[in-house]
């Protein structure tokens, strides 16, 4: 016996891989994770983005201000957007239509800065962003380049409970096309008693349908689930296929580190006003990997501002694209939107970046959990059941909980409470603290006022 100890010892260390430590580090994490009002004092005090709150304004209800929770939705106003936007209604007043060539931020030019700024943020290179229209817009533009239905390839793939948008979206591009939705759309569900879809299901399907198939089109996060995809492994298995593979990552940008060049996507689009700040209905954002600057193969819908900058003023036949995303533009820059995603996109930048705000963001959505976990401990039975998935890497910092009682009331009550998430039909509450404006004290004070709902509602077993 006394030989033998070290020898298993050595036989469970060298069975524990890097990534196993890694989960006992967090599951120890968790462990410490209390439920009381000083530890969440102590977190935020310990926070290297605590000072990022002051950034944004917060909304008041009777002076005091809110528990908001749904950066998911429509993320809050940085303090510096009036400025940004001033800034250009000051150039717009002193320079009139010269302010297009004139002035400190002359408007021909102003996304060029932008470019630069929202490339780390998903993982691009500058001239593979441009911030242009709306996301619904933009997907219909990326189809238009990237949905090439021929013979027997004329197949979309995506998530079954895709965002209403991007359904309707993909189905009149099919229509527009001259197929049948129901033929040309390959949804993918989770397994029966399941929420969430395993990576391997989706894998797969795209190799089960590999002949069919024309593109991939998945959410990087599902808005209603908050399960964050495989962008990496289901880009390879879609290239597999010989599909083009496009993402929309409304609920992934700017709320989880995006390498999008690196995995090779070949386009994605999101919008700006959920994760990224910038004003409610805001302008979006388009990627486009650089192998298909050059490619003369690929069909857009053309317009002057997607022409080569350099001689877009001689007016002349027959369009001539810029080169990178750019090249996808349709309509002169509009500039106030983009002034209002400027002030968010230096904050990320101020802040350090994805990496650094991701870091806070599982600490606070674990906390989170912990704290949902908590109360189901104290109800004495599991009342909130979580869909989303437990791993950081399948997930943001929203959790979508299904009460399994009085699921709207509480809802309700929460919101009297001026505790805002969002209800989605037909059972869920989203709830995302987001690492920017979010502190481990809204939490806490989220689940104590939950806690409080539940106990005047007597929900037990
Ligand atoms: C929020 C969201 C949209 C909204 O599209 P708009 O064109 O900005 O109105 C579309 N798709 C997804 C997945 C979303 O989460």
């Amino acid at each position: 016996m006394a030989y033998r100890f070290p020898l298993s010892v050595s036989i469970i260390y060298l069975s524990i891989s890097d990534a196993h430590l890694i989960c006992i580090f967090f599951v120890l994490l968790k462990m410490s994770f209390q439920n009381t009002r000083e530890y969440a004092l102590l977190q935020d005090q310990a926070d290297p983005l605590h000072s990022f709150r002051d950034e944004f304004l917060i909304p008041k209800q009777n002076g005091k201000q809110i528990i908001y929770l749904c950066g998911n939705s429509l993320g809050l106003q940085p303090k510096s957007t009036k400025t940004y936007i001033q800034e250009q209604l000051d150039n717009w007043e002193n320079l009139g239509v010269e302010g297009w060539f004139e002035g400190e931020t002359p408007w021909m030019f102003y996304h060029k800065e932008l470019q630069k700024l929202m490339a780390p943020i998903v993982g691009a290179k500058a001239e593979e962003v441009i911030p242009m229209n709306n996301l619904t817009v933009n997907l219909h533009l990326m189809m238009v380049s990237f949905y090439r239905p021929k013979d027997k390839r004329y197949k979309i793939l995506m998530e079954g409970g895709a965002f209403p948008s991007d359904q309707y979206a993909v189905e009149s591009q099919i229509r527009f096309h001259g197929y049948d939705p129901q033929d040309a759309i390959i949804e993918i569900h989770p397994r029966k008693g399941e929420e969430t879809l395993r990576t391997e299901d989706i894998l797969s399907k795209i190799n089960e349908h590999a002949d069919e198939l024309a593109l991939v089109l998945f959410g990087g996060i599902n808005y209603y689930t908050g399960q964050y995809f495989d962008l990496e492994a289901i880009t390879k298995a879609g290239h597999e296929a010989g599909a083009y593979v496009g993402f929309d990552l409304a609920h992934a940008a700017g709320n989880v580190p995006l390498k999008l060049h690196d995995w090779n996507v070949d386009f994605a689009c999101w919008c700006t006003y959920k994760y990224m700040n910038s004003s409610p209905g805001g302008i979006s954002g388009v990627y486009i990997h650089e192998k298909h600057f050059n490619n003369k193969e690929l069909n857009r819908f053309a317009g002057w501002w997607g022409y080569e900058a350099t001689n877009r003023f001689k007016m002349t036949k027959g369009f001539v694209p810029e080169r990178g995303a750019e090249g996808w533009q349709l309509s002169c820059s509009p500039v106030l939107m983009m002034a209002a995603h400027k002030a968010s996109l230096v904050l990320f930048k101020e802040a350090g970046g994805m990496d650094i705000l991701n870091k806070k963001s599982i600490q606070l959505t674990d906390f989170l959990e912990f704290i949902i976990n908590d109360i189901n401990k104290h109800i004495g039975y599991k009342q909130f059941h979580i869909i989303t998935p437990k791993s950081a890497k399948e997930r943001g910092c929203q959790l979508s909980i299904i009460a399994k009682k009085h699921g709207k009331i509480i809802f309700d009550e929460l919101v009297k409470q001026h505790v805002i998430g969002d209800w989605r039909e037909p059972d869920v509450i989203r709830i995302s603290p987001v690492p920017f404006y979010n502190t481990f004290m809204d939490v806490f004070e989220f689940g104590h006022i939950l806690k409080d709902i539940c106990n005047r509602l007597k929900i037990s077993k």
